[in-house]
């Protein structure tokens, strides 16, 4: 065996004896990321803008946002949006937004505002803003703590969008609000995390690419670990946005 070929394969030993993850999609989307090594040191804001994030807010007053509700933010719940639609991307959910497009029932028990609402959507490119951070959206539990206390962000699904990129850009977000709120990345939780009472399923099988199963699993500890792993790459110094 050569020295470099020799290289290379302690090098995959060392990353398969690290890797619990077996599933052959996360492998593949783990070889398409930077490694730990190949990323620099970041302060807050030069991380803010690794994320790429486009502020596109739905407008106060109407909409999602007819009401003001304030939020201290103590999770991070990811989702997918489950819309495969070719053009289905970050700003296309941010314009449905806009627009009151994304209407849901009310109910006592239910939705409470008539509306979907979330902080953010990422896509491969880049990730659109809709809430600020301490106000309450509407994409988890209905009253519960999901939507009292959580920021939610949704990840696109939409046919031509690479998960690899989505994935890494959604666990970089995750890093710089840990950082901004203090949350612990044990507080970054699936959709599938909050009860939702008087629903079935109880728990929603999403975010389904981080899911094994239908539940969290091995894949989640993987995307918990590049989340940590982009949080610690943080140096400290002023937050910028929120
Ligand atoms: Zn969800």
């Amino acid at each position: 065996m050569k020295a470099a070929s020799f290289v290379l394969a302690i090098a995959i030993m060392g990353m398969l004896a690290s890797c619990e993850n077996v599933n052959p999609q996360v492998q593949r989307w783990g070889a398409l990321m930077p490694q730990q090594q190949a990323l620099p040191p970041v302060t807050p804001a030069q991380l803010y803008r690794e994320v790429n994030i486009e502020v596109t807010m739905i407008p106060k007053g109407t909409a999602g946002r007819k009401h003001y509700r304030p939020m201290a933010p103590r999770y991070i719940t990811i989702h997918n949006t489950e819309n495969p639609s070719p053009g289905a991307d970050a700003l296309r959910h941010a314009l449905a937004l806009k627009n009151g497009a994304l209407k849901s029932k009310m109910r006592p028990g239910g939705n409470r505002i008539g509306y979907l609402t979330w902080h953010f959507t990422a896509d491969q490119g880049l990730v659109a803003q809709h809430l600020p951070t301490r106000e309450q959206g509407e994409h988890a539990d209905f009253n519960g703590p999901g939507n009292n206390y959580s920021i939610g962000i949704e990840m696109c699904d939409n046919e031509g969008n690479d998960p690899a990129r989505t994935i890494d850009r959604t666990a970089k977000l995750a890093a710089y609000l840990m950082y901004v709120y203090h949350i612990p990345v044990e507080a970054v939780v699936p959709h599938y995390h909050w009860s939702r009472i008087g629903s079935s399923p109880l728990h929603k099988p999403c975010p389904h690419w981080l899911l094994d199963h239908g539940r969290p699993g091995a894949t989640w500890r993987w995307f918990q670990g590049r989340v940590q792993m982009h949080f610690n790459r943080i140096v400290p110094g002023p937050v910028v946005g929120i």
